[in-house]
């Protein structure tokens, strides 16, 4: 979601509710203001763009919003808003929080076989219809493994507080400006009104992608509901958000954007929460359930599986 362009709700907005109630349609629209907690953390060494950031709302959230554009009469395809995209990523999982070092469960290892096989896979091909001006999003992923910080993490409220993470963690950041370093905190998601969300920024000079993610274990409201027994809940969950966001992040990567659509929906936001099987299956063989990509091929073709509004635009990458 654009920041500040769906249901007149911003990042700002939405992180006022984490502690509060459910998102409303009446949310003031507001700048976030992270300069201060920026200058906090460590002056000169990250920034941000002005790059909004993304959030991924909840599923009933999330439904809310796709059915209020549908009814919008809006085209439902995504345009191209002139800016770049990401034509391959280097990734690295970022694991922050006092709980990784004795009760990850299966999620650091299952997120670990996720990315490695991510590259390459039929799953990734969902992004490259989508081109900016440094050319086509293509399937190439470098995974750099992950790396556990066992201090307390913060939660999703602070953007500035995920990108300090990322440039304390991330020493060598991707000269390219390839970087997609995804934070998995183990703090649950309490009343916020989304799973995850990424955004741009600098690590001393060099431009950044990162996600943050809550803790999902036991959310109802952030569930893709994988029944395969091949993973815990809490595995699932977060798979499937990775999956969105780090699709988000290669068609609609920084400001100017790239690829969303007139409500400010990108690719993942428009098919959220829909599935086009029961799992995808990676380049190293790896299972998931993950939601599919919004196509603008697929919808104008007529081609996709129904988003949660019922237009086929949505493609799974099985
Ligand atoms: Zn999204």
């Amino acid at each position: 979601m654009k920041k500040g362009l769906i249901l007149g709700v911003t990042f700002a907005a939405a992180l006022a509710l984490v502690a509060g109630p459910a998102l409303s349609e009446d949310i003031q629209v507001v700048r976030p203001d992270d300069d201060a907690a920026i200058a906090e953390l460590d002056p000169g060494v990250i920034a941000f763009e002005e790059a909004p950031t993304h959030i991924f709302l909840t599923r009933e959230e999330s439904e809310k919003a796709i059915a209020r554009q549908a009814l919008a009469r809006r085209t439902a395809n995504m345009t191209y808003h002139g800016g770049k995209i990401m034509q391959s990523s280097t990734t690295k999982a970022i694991f922050w929080g006092t709980s990784w070092n004795t009760n990850a469960g299966d999620k650091i290892t299952g997120m670990d076989s996720w990315y490695a096989g991510f590259g390459g896979s039929a799953y990734a091909g969902t992004n490259t219809e989508y081109s900016g001006t440094n050319g086509f999003v293509g399937t190439g992923s470098t995974y750099q493994g992950y790396v556990i910080d066992p201090t307390a993490a913060s939660g999703g409220g602070n953007t500035g507080a995920i990108l300090a993470e990322v440039c304390k963690v991330i020493t060598n950041p991707d000269p390219l400006g390839n970087g997609y370093y995804a934070v998995y905190t183990d703090v649950p998601r309490g009343n916020a009104g989304y799973c995850a969300w990424h955004s741009a920024g600098s690590c001393s000079g060099v431009p950044v992608q990162f996600a943050f993610f809550w803790k999902l274990d036991g959310d109802p409201g952030c569930d893709p509901g994988d029944t395969s027994g091949l993973h815990s809940q809490g595995l699932a969950a977060i798979a499937n958000v990775s999956g969105h966001e780090l699709a988000e992040a290669m068609t609609d990567p920084a400001n100017p954007g790239a690829w969303y659509d007139s409500s400010g929906a990108e690719n993942g936001d428009k098919c959220a929460w829909t599935f086009g099987g029961p799992l995808v299956t990676f380049s190293n063989g790896s299972r998931w359930k993950i939601q599919g990509e919004w196509s603008n091929k697929a919808f104008t073709a007529g081609t996709g599986y129904p988003n949660s509004s019922g237009q086929r635009g949505c493609i799974g990458g099985l």
